[in-house]
């Protein structure tokens, strides 16, 4: 069975945000202007999104980090938030393994909410129905686009190419090919809900430079050139317990 999915590689990811406007822009029907749907220029500013990018800063000081965390639904695989729904307006597509809500069935009782351990949904306020990352369904199929546009905005949108999409049960597929040699991980595992959606761990990546090149006006960290790969035999700077 297809199982779609976005990967984020943490190592690239800058924190811009493209990725939350290029969503809102493309599911909010390209409205211009503030990126909020309620008060935006007063004083409690809120929306609904379907993807936050939260920034966190880890370490303690001095030797703090900042890691800019991009989420949206996960598209489980096994999705608490599937069962709970009272309407069925909740469900899992066979075919891609894409969530998704059917808002002529949503009664708004929030149950998928609380199901989910992520918070990946949200009550869109004006309609009265939970909203959540669609995998823009409605144009990775759309034949009407260039077949470079069938992607989810997100993904076309962010500038460091953090974000990537495809199939995670295809094992010849470039999202599971970088799943396996970056050592991809998943979130929460320990629920069982096995998302689809993967996270890169940021790796460090050494640079060798000598103390006289750093005085050197041609300071070789402003060179372009090949980079070597992270060192992907040490630990990622991702595990949990060193944040
Ligand atoms: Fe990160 Fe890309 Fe989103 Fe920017 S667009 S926040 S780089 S994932
Ligand atoms: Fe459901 Fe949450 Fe998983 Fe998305 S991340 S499929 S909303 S449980
Ligand atoms: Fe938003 Fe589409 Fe990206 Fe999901 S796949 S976060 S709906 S732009």
């Amino acid at each position: 069975m297809t199982q779609l999915a976005l990967i984020i590689d943490l190592n690239v990811c800058v924190g811009c945000s493209a990725c939350v406007t290029s969503c809102k822009e493309w599911n909010a029907s390209g409205a211009a202007g503030p990126m909020t749907d309620r008060d935006p220029y007063g004083e409690d500013p809120t929306g609904t999104f379907f993807n936050r990018v939260q920034t966190f800063e880890v370490g303690t000081y001095p030797h703090t980090e900042t890691v800019h965390f991009p989420k949206s639904c996960l598209h489980c695989e096994e999705p608490p938030c599937v069962p709970v729904c009272p309407t069925g307006a909740s469900y899992k597509r066979p075919e891609d393994g894409i969530v998704l809500v059917d808002y002529d069935k949503c009664i708004g009782c929030k149950y998928c909410a609380w199901a989910c351990p992520y918070g990946a949904r949200e009550i869109d306020q004006q309609q009265k129905v939970m909203k959540k990352c669609t995998l823009c369904v409605d144009r990775i199929y759309d034949q009407r686009l260039p077949e470079r546009e069938r992607k989810p905005a997100c993904v076309l949108a962010c500038p460091t190419s953090a974000r990537l999409f495809g199939d995670v049960h295809d094992p010849d597929s470039e999202v599971s090919r970088l799943i396996r040699e970056e050592g991809g991980y998943t979130l929460m595992p320990e629920w069982g809900t096995q998302p689809a959606n993967h996270y890169l761990p940021r790796r460090k990546t050494h640079l060798p430079i000598h103390a006289d090149e750093l005085l050197r006006a041609d300071n070789p960290l402003k060179k372009e050139g090949p980079r070597r790969k992270p060192a992907l035999d040490e630990p990622s700077l991702d595990d949990v317990t060193s944040w």
